[in-house]
C-alpha cells in the first residue's frame, strides 16, 4: 500500500481533531501499520500529548511549511512504535502572514510530500502507510495547505446542537480545493465524537447527521470519556494510560474501519 495522506479537519476548536489524531494514530500503529502525524496547530497539543515537549521540538512544521525543511529531516520517533510527528509550534500562527505573498502559497506541504514520497521510493526513509495532519482550528492557509496535499479528509464532529451548521462550510472549502486545488480530494469519513448516552441531544444530532450523510458517518461514535482527555496530560495517547477505557476502545474500532475503507478503494 502507498501512503494515504489523511487530513483531519473542522474549522471549529474543541471538536476532538487533536484527540482524534492522536488516537486514531496511535491504534493504527498498534495494528502494525506505520504512521506519521503532522501536527499543524500552533498549540502543539498533539506533540506535547504525544510527549514531545517544546524544548524537543528541532525541526517543525512550520520549517517544513515556510523554510522548505525536509519531512524526513523532522520526522521525530515517539513512545509509541511504529508512530512518529512531525511537531508543531506557536511559530504556525505566522504562517498566514508569511505566505501572504508566495504564488505556491497553497502547495507548500504537498510539495514537501511529494519531495518525501520520491525519498520514501528510494528507500531514503520510513514510507509510512498513514500520515495523519492535525489541522487547526480554522480554515487558514494551513488547513487549505493539508487539503491540497492529502489525499482525504476525516472529519471529527461533536455531537452538540450546532454541529451541522459548521460542516456545511468546511463542505464548502473541501468543495473549493476539489475544484481549484486537488481535483482528487475525497472525504474518508465523518466521526461524531464527546456523545453522551444520557443526552438526548447526543442521539439526535447522531440521528440526524446520518440521515444526511449515510455511508461517510462511521459506524464508530467516540463516546464522552474523561480518560481520553486525562490522558494528554501524561504525554500519552489514552490507548496507552488506559487500553481498556471506553474512549481507547472506540477509537480501536474507529481504526479498523479506516483501514477497511482504505482496503475497499483500492
Ligand atoms: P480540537 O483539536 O478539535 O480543538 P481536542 O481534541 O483538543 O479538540 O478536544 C478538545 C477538548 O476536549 C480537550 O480538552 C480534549 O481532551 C477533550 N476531549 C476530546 N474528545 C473527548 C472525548 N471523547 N471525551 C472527553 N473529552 C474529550
Ligand atoms: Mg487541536
Amino acid at each position: 500500500m502507498s501512503t494515504r495522506i489523511i487530513a483531519v479537519a473542522n474549522q471549529k476548536g474543541g471538536v476532538g481533531k487533536t484527540t482524534t489524531s492522536i488516537n486514531l494514530g496511535t491504534a493504527l500503529a498498534a495494528a502494525g501499520r506505520k504512521v506519521l502525524i503532522i501536527d499543524f496547530d500552533p498549540q502543539g497539543n498533539a506533540s506535547t500529548g504525544l510527549g514531545i515537549p517544546p524544548s524537543e521540538r528541532e525541526l517543525t512544521s512550520y520549517d517544513v511549511v515556510i523554510d522548505g525543511a525536509e519531512i524526513k529531516a523532522a520526522c521525530k520517533e515517539t513512545i509509541i512504535p511504529r508512530l512518529h510527528i512531525v511537531p508543531g509550534d506557536e511559530n504556525l500562527s505566522g504562517v498566514e502572514t508569511k505566505l501572504s505573498d508566495d504564488p505556491r502559497r497553497s502547495y507548500r506541504f504537498k510539495d514537501a510530500m511529494d519531495a518525501y514520497r520520491e525519498s520514501a521510493a528510494n528507500d531514503e526513509c520510513v514510507e509510512y502507510d498513514f500520515v495523519l495532519i492535525d489541522c487547526p482550528p480554522s480554515l487558514s492557509s494551513l488547513t487549505i495547505n493539508a487539503m491540497t496535499g492529502c489525499d482525504a479528509v476525516l472529519v471529527p464532529l461533536q455531537c452538540e446542537f450546532f454541529a451541522m451548521e459548521g460542516l456545511s462550510q468546511l463542505l464548502r472549502t473541501i468543495e473549493v480545493v476539489r475544484g481549484a486545488l486537488n481535483s482528487e480530494l475525497e472525504i474518508q469519513g465523518i466521526v461524531l465524537t464527546m456523545y453522551d448516552k444520557r443526552q438526548a441531544q447526543s442521539a439526535q444530532v447522531e440521528a440526524d447527521v446520518r440521515s444526511f450523510f449515510g455511508s461517510k458517518v462511521y459506524e464508530t461514535v467516540i463516546p464522552r470519556n474523561v480518560r481520553l482527555s486525562e490522558a494528554p496530560g501524561f504525554g500519552k495517547p489514552a490507548l496507552l494510560y488506559d487500553h481498556k477505557c471506553s474512549g481507547s476502545e472506540a477509537y480501536i474500532k474507529l481504526a479498523s474501519e479506516v483501514i477497511q475503507r482504505e482496503r475497499e478503494r483500492a
